[in-house]
């Protein structure tokens, strides 16, 4: 009955089964905070598939540097059911955790995909780009006697893709495979293809609704708008601090003093002013819980520079300068966020000051940082750079 009321306020495109842009936007955020946003849109988008008004997106991943997590985080996708989404929406090609055919034979789906439909598929990449040695601590597949490394594969692949996605903090941007001191060079999928675009589905790991969002974006209106760091602005487009529920406790200094605690995080680490992510709204498994919801903080998964930049987890830095030379403890600020969200912070933490409702133990509650790199040497290990888009924020 619900999903009844909530599929009536949505309209679809005269004569057509598509739906429109902006209703496909609401279900992205009604359907996480009420139910499962995928579900919503798949019944149409099958119908669509069938009558012939779309085609099934010919999808390729590969896995590089990588535990895997976004795959098993993509499996976990409830309703509808991966192998839904397989049998109807997406034309799903290459995947070394799923394809049924192994070796050569799967090998060589990938190479006719390359040859025959070329700027026609949507390369996924999960795992960072290992640069060390030419990209030999890597190798994805064997051909003809050499190995092809994760490096040399996503190139080739990448520059006669439609769209190529990066999927996880990983490939986004080098991730934990990249962290300090990083001996095998490893980097995200944009620094190895700075000719072309790259969508950044970033988390450790992805949510299964980004990336499948961003799949079906891509497959029903084409590119999503994106804000400075290449994710798509409909699931990055605001910080968890922004929308979580514990919110209140930060503005009235009411803090956790330890993990496991009812009050906000803030005090024990919580990376939610500085992370863009929509996990308060959508949570994770199904919309069971999330990091907060778990009293654990959020320790920024889906930010540039993450792990080293937001370490230790349970800690802050005294980052935030403050009139009058004080600094105010708080997260430890990600790469790019440094200067926007630095000064917001600082802005609500004057206001609230001035109103009198940050408590003394919010300007006490620095944990001091041991045995942590330089920022310096942290920035270093964890360069990118970002291909602008005509529709990405700056
Ligand atoms: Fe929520 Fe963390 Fe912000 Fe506290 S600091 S309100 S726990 S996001």
């Amino acid at each position: 009955m619900f999903y009844k009321d909530l599929l009536e306020t949505i309209s679809f495109q005269e004569e057509s089964i598509m739906l429109r842009r902006r209703d496909f936007l609401k279900l992205v955020v009604k359907g996480a905070i009420m139910g499962n946003f995928c579900q919503l849109i798949t019944p149409p988008l099958a119908e669509a598939v069938a009558a012939g008004e779309i085609k099934k997106l010919p999808v390729v991943m590969i896995e590089a540097g990588s535990c895997t997590g976004d795959s098993i985080s993509l499996d976990n996708i409830w309703t509808p059911t991966f192998s839904d989404i397989l049998s109807n929406i997406a034309d799903w090609r290459y995947d070394c955790s799923m394809n049924q055919v192994q070796g050569m034979d799967a090998y060589q789906i990938l190479q006719d995909t390359y040859a025959k439909i070329p700027n026609d598929y949507v390369l996924i990449v999960q795992g960072s780009m290992v640069r060390r040695d030419s990209g030999h601590y890597n190798h994805v597949a064997y051909d003809k006697g050499q190995l092809i490394t994760g490096l040399e594969l996503v190139r080739r692949i990448g520059l006669k893709a439609k769209y190529v996605v990066a999927i996880g903090s990983c490939a986004a941007f080098g991730g934990p495979v990249s962290g300090y001191p990083n001996p095998s060079l490893s980097t995200g999928v944009q620094n190895i293809l700075p000719e072309r675009r790259v969508i950044n589905v970033s988390g450790c790991p992805a949510h299964p609704d980004w990336i499948m969002g961003t799949l079906l974006h891509l497959a029903l209106y084409g590119e999503p708008e994106l804000e400075k760091f290449g994710r798509p602005k409909l699931f990055y487009g605001e910080t968890v601090h922004n929308r979580c529920p514990r919110r209140r406790d930060y503005d009235q200094g009411i803090f956790a003093t330890d993990i496991g605690q009812k009050e906000c995080l803030f005090r024990v680490g919580c990376k939610g002013p500085v992370t863009y992510a929509d996990c308060p709204i959508r949570r994770w498994n199904d919309r069971l819980n999330w990091p907060i919801g778990c009293n654990t903080p959020c320790i920024g998964c889906t930010e540039p520079g993450f792990p080293d930049l937001m370490e230790p987890f349970t800690s802050h830095l005294p980052d935030i300068p403050f009139p009058g030379g004080v600094k105010v403890a708080t997260d430890s600020i990600g790469l790019g966020v440094l200067g926007l969200t630095s000064a917001a912070i600082a802005g609500h933490a004057v206001s609230s000051l001035y109103k009198g409702r940050i408590q003394r133990n919010l300007l006490h509650s620095t944990v001091k940082r041991h045995h942590r790199p330089t920022l310096k040497k942290v920035k270093v290990s964890h360069q990118y750079k970002l291909k602008k888009s005509p529709n990405c924020e700056e």
